[in-house]
């Protein structure tokens, strides 16, 4: 039998849980494939996915710094990679095409319906935190839900102003910029504050919004993980607002990848996220 194979590009690409979440799947489905760690230096990406069409793999999924390269890759490119400008799985076709997709997107909205038990954010106000590539995806994630109103708060106003050109021509939201200084006036109508910039993990000062601002009714979502949940989540749950991590949209976004590569659609369960959470430094 002929063994499947996929892996994730990135740079550096040693810390990625990706391999253990699909190789979990594999062996539950009995199937004959692998997913490896690709380190791949920036220069280099371009080549090495060719390379790895050539051999035989059947895609693969894309992380940290290649995610627009991939985006500029490929010959074709689903909704959700065209709105964020960047892709996270690179699909290879048996016509030879290279179909780019982010599925971020679908893996931030999954854990919102599933995990925070979010089906619509119609007439509500969400705030993210971060204009990096995570804060493009839940712009548009948040979209699907119907958020009426989105706020994007970064360190750097000319990036957040950079993510709400590139997103507010193609939808239906009053999207807006603005820096940290503007939590107080913004968070009392607050539905759900997201956090897509890369604080909590570890090495960066502590996240700077005053959750106690929030109103009672507020969620809160991280997009980062830790394996003893990060200090947002905890900080979120002891004031009693209902909190998620980014394991949630980590093990959704790869639901799709899985499909693709070994064409068997897994299940997102808690036996999972506890097999992740042993592996998380
Ligand atoms: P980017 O590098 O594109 O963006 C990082 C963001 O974090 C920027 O907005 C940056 O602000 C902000 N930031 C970093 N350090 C600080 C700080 N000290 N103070 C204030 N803001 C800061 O990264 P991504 O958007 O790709 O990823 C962001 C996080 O999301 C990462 O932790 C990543 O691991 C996580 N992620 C999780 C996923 C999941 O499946 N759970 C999927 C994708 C990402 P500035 O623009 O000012 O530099």
């Amino acid at each position: 039998m002929k063994t499947l194979l996929a892996g994730v590009v990135g740079w550096p690409v040693a810390h990625s849980l990706s391999p253990r979440l699909h190789g979990y799947w594999l062996a539950a489905h009995n199937i004959a494939g692998s997913y490896v760690k690709l380190p791949v230096a920036r220069q280099d990406f371009a080549y090495v996915v060719l390379a790895l069409q050539r051999a035989g793999f059947a895609g693969v999924n894309v992380t940290i710094p290649h995610k627009e390269a991939a985006f500029a890759l490929a010959g074709q490119i689903d909704d959700a990679a065209r709105a964020t400008q960047a892709a996270n799985l690179l699909v290879f076709q048996e016509d030879g095409t290279i179909l780019a997709r982010n599925t971020d997107v679908f893996g931030l909205r999954s854990s919102l319906e599933n995990e925070l038990g979010i089906t619509t954010l119609k007439g509500r106000h969400v705030v993210i935190a971060g204009a990096g590539g995570a804060a493009r995806a839940a712009v548009v994630a948040l979209c699907a839900l119907e958020a009426q109103r989105i706020t994007v708060l970064n360190r750097s106003q000319g990036r957040a102003e950079a993510l709400v050109r590139t997103l507010a021509s193609s939808f239906q939201v009053q999207l807006a910029t603005g820096n940290f200084a503007d939590w107080p006036d913004l968070a009392a109508d607050v539905a759900l504050l997201v956090n897509c910039t890369s604080i909590g993990l570890g090495h960066e000062p502590q996240f700077m919004l005053d959750l106690k601002l929030l109103p009672a009714t507020a969620r809160v979502c991280d997009v980062v993980y830790q394996r003893s949940g990060t200090a947002l989540v905890r900080d979120a749950r002891q004031l009693g607002l209902p909190a998620i991590d980014g394991l949630g949209m980590l093990m959704y976004q790869a639901v799709p990848s899985f499909a693709a590569f070994f064409g068997i659609t897994p299940e997102v369960s808690p036996a999972l996220r506890r097999y992740l959470e042993v592996d998380l430094a």
